[in-house]
This record gives C-alpha cells, structure tokens and sequence, in this order.
C-alpha cells in the first residue's frame, strides 16, 4: 500500500479522458522500489489504460556537466530496460522536462510525478501542474519519511528530527508492493531520445564536457545494489568504527545512487534493518536522519544557499569576525587546483575532482578550511558549493547544501571562539592526524592520481 501521507495533488483538474497515465519520472529514475510509479500503475490498472513514462533530458540543468550525465544516462537506459520489462514505454525528450509533461499531458488521464526538494523541481512541477488539463499527482518516493509528515517546520538540528522521525518509522519502514500493468504501452508509437551509445548522446548534449565521466563508476539500480549488498557484506559491521577514516573504504558509495533516484533509501533502510550488525545504528542514523535533515532544511528554507539560511547565531559571530586577518588566503582558482599550503586538503580536493566523491570525514575539514582561507563567509560558501557542485557527483543535492551549510554551523551548536570562526566549530590538520594516518591519506590519493596520469587521458 502506497501511504497517502506520499500522496499530494499539486492542482484540482478533474480526471481527464485521456489514452493513457502519465508517469513523469524525474527525479526517481528506477523501475522497481519506486512509489510513484507503484501508483502510476494502480491507477492506471483501476482505468484500464496503459502507464507511459517520461524523463526529460535537460541541457540547462544548473551546474550539471558531463561527469553528471555520464552517471545519470547510464541509470535511465537501465530504468527504460526496466520498466519495458514491466510492460511500460520511457519516453525520453531532449528538452526542459516542464515541456515535455505538458505535451505528453494532452493525452493523458492523468499525470504521476516524483518529488524533488530544491526550488527548481518544486517550480518545474509547478509549472505543469498549472498547465496541464488533468490531475498532477506528486508521490514521494526518496524518502523514508515523507518530509511534511517527519516535521511541519524547519528543524533545528538532527536532535530535534530524530525523536519525530523515530516516532513515524514503524508506519514507513514497510516493504512496497509492485503490480503489474494490466494494460501494457509498449505498442504506442512516440518520438523519443536513443540513448544505447551513452557516449553518443553525451556528445550531442551542449553541456559543460571538461568535468568528464569517473572512469569504472558505473551508474544504475543494478549497480546500486550490487554496491550495498557488497558493503553488507563486509563493510557493514565495522561501520560505526571505521567510517572516519579516509585512508579505508568503509562507506558505503551510495550517495550518487541515491542523488539520482537509482535506487531506494526505503529499500537500503529494510535492507540494513533485516541485519543483526554492529554498523547498523550508525548507517540508519546517516541514511534516514541526516539525509532527510537535508531535505528538512532545502525545503523549508528558502535561503539555503546563502549565510542569511543559517540560524541567527551562526551570522552573528560569522560577521563579528568578517574582518580578522587571515593567515593563508585563497580564491577560487587555487582551491580548485588544489594549491594550497595544506596537503590534506589538497589530497581531499584531488580526490573528488579525481573520482567524483570525496571521502565523507575529509569534505567536514575540506569546508571548514575553505571557511578559514577565503575572504569572507559568503565568499567561503559560494566557493564550497561552486566545487562541491561541480566534481562531487553526488553533488547538487540536498545533503550538499546541508553539507556546506553545517561547515558554517548550521545544525550544529557553538563552540568555544576563535578567530576567523566565531563560536563555529573549527577542525585542525592535528586532529586529522590524530584521528586517523592523514599522511597515509595522502599517499594514497596520490597513488590514485598516478594511476590516473598512466592510464591517459
Ligand atoms: P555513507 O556513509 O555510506 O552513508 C549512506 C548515505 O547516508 C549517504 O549516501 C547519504 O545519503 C547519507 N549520509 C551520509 N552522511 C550524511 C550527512 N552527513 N548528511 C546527510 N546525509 C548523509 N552528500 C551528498 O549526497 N551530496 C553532496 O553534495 C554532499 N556534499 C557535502 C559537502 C560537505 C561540505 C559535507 C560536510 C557533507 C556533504 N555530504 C554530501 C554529506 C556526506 O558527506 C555524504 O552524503 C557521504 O559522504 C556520501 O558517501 P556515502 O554514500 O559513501 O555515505
């Protein structure tokens, strides 16, 4: 059952005569786990009429390149070999995915959409929902939670979600039911976009091509889960106590899957909840509370790109300390040639232009340190998520946003005062070192970026 807390109908249209339900996959792009279009199928079973499905391929998505597309088209020929298998056509247009809702909408009863939580998918589905003659239906399906159900406001800090979200998990932690389409589309005839060379329809795309494609990243559900159940498999248990330490790989590389709706936060969830392990607390913990903090933050704060999104405190002592002097000042351009005086954060920096994803414990000391070095706050954030956005191919998302923003104290609490910091709490090279072997980190991107310059370009 698709819980209608899921469920918004995002205009009042009344069901159309439509051929066919209209399942516009934007922003989870997988054909199984997914409740939009569990629903999509629902509904179109209870009219007997086909699903038809859509993505639309966008040149102009803000700071997306080819590293992203790379990732993103691998995902949506799995999802179209997907949801064939099902009985169901992916149509797929080069074009702002608004137009092609809309053009596809004339036809249909009515149209099932995804949800996305940053202003331009909440505007694009806006846009249709206005347009259009027929009902525009949002299911939510990238979180455990539903983000309005988890909390009607915006939250403090992770202490103040985890009590409403533990709360509300017993109702969402449940397995989703697929069914079949009892109608099938694959018989209907719509142009749409070949996308079976990926490299072929990366090169006809106009975008930015100088970020390219992480070399043996694979994009997909397949993938996906082929990752978690490896990271089950061996680096689950030790979770909790390695997952700090860059110089090993205890994570679990899921977050470009998750960016991409390739695969399911609510079928990871059932995944790790099944399991007797140590690493299980703290891997559901980072899954489902910080995550969905993420959301909690971008989509009631309006301002979370800039210092006016962060809480009152963190602005104050941000500003009282604008003008102390810096010791190491650098601009754009040496942090995004990794040339600083740090080799740490140069090894971090590397590391995500490098393989698209910087080890999680290093992006904490890669923001802070851009925060200490730039000439301003507002300087340090704008530079943080130019980079962040740009390489990280998790990057663009929520957790990103939150990411940076919690470098400069949001969600957090203040700490002693310091200069440059205020009372935002500060990380140092020591403390690298005496976490983990941070020179041991070094050598090892260094390695990485050694193997890269033989294997060529
Ligand atoms: P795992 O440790 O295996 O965690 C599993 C999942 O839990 C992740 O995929 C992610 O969805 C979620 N998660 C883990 N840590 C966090 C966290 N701190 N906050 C929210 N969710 C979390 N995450 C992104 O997805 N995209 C970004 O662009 C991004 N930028 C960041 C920038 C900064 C400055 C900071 C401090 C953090 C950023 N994060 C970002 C959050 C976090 O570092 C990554 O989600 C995590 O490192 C992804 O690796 P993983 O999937 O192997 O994580």
């Amino acid at each position: 059952m698709i819980q209608p807390t899921r469920v918004k109908a995002l205009n009042s249209r009344p069901m159309a005569r439509g051929a066919y339900v209209l399942c516009w996959m934007q922003a989870s792009v997988r054909g199984e786990y997914n409740h939009a279009l569990e629903y999509a199928i629902q509904e179109a079973n209870d009219l007997r009429q086909p699903v038809v499905a859509y993505f639309g391929l966008t040149e102009d998505f803000p700071e997306a390149n080819a590293r992203h597309y790379h990732f993103l088209v691998e995902g949506l020929r799995e999802a179209r070999s997907a949801l064939e298998r099902r009985g169901i056509t992916l149509v797929i247009r080069k074009e702002l995915p608004p137009g092609g809702a809309m053009e596809l909408a004339r036809d249909a009863s009515l149209v099932v959409v995804d949800r996305g939580y940053l202003p331009i998918q909440k505007d694009w589905r806006e846009q249709v929902a206005q347009a259009v003659e027929c009902p525009v239906i949002q299911v939510e399906s990238d979180v455990v939670v539903p983000i309005e159900e988890a909390s009607p406001k915006e939250e403090y800090s992770a202490a103040t979600l985890r009590p409403k979200i533990h709360r509300r998990l017993d109702d969402y932690l449940r397995p989703l039911e697929e069914s079949e389409p009892a109608v099938d589309s694959l018989g209907l005839e719509f142009e749409s976009l070949d996308i079976a060379d990926v490299s072929q329809v990366l090169s006809a795309l106009d975008i930015d091509q100088t970020v390219r494609r992480v070399p043996g990243l694979t994009g997909g559900t397949a993938e996906a889960k082929r990752r978690l159940e490896e990271f089950i498999s061996n680096k689950l248990d030790h979770y909790n106590e390695l997952r700090n330490d860059p110089t090993k790989d205890y994570l679990s590389g899921l977050s470009p899957y998750l960016h991409f709706g390739q695969i399911s936060p609510l079928y990871m969830a059932l995944q790790v909840m099944a399991l007797d392990s140590p690493g299980k607390e703290a891997y559901l913990e980072e899954l489902i509370i910080r995550r969905e903090l993420s959301m909690n933050f971008v989509h009631y704060n309006a301002r979370f790109r800039s210092l006016e999104g962060l809480p009152e405190w963190c602005r104050k002592t941000l500003m009282e300390h604008e003008s102390d002097p810096r010791e190491y000042l650098y601009g754009l351009e040496e942090f995004e040639s990794a040339d600083t005086h740090d080799p740490y954060w140069n090894a971090a920096q590397k590391e995500m232009v490098l393989t698209g994803k910087m080890h999680g414990y290093m992006r904490m000391y890669w923001g802070k340190k851009i925060l200490e070095w730039s000439e301003s706050p507002s300087e340090a954030m704008r530079i943080a998520l130019c980079l962040n956005n740009k390489y990280e191919l998790d990057g663009r998302d929520p957790n990103g946003f939150t990411g940076v923003a919690w470098c400069l104290g949001k969600h957090d609490r203040p700490w002693g005062e310091r200069t440059v910091f205020g009372k935002i709490r500060y990380m140092s090279a020591n403390g690298l070192r005496r976490k983990f072997d941070a020179d041991g980190y070094v050598r090892k991107v260094e390695s990485l970026v050694g193997a890269s310059q033989d294997s060529g370009p």
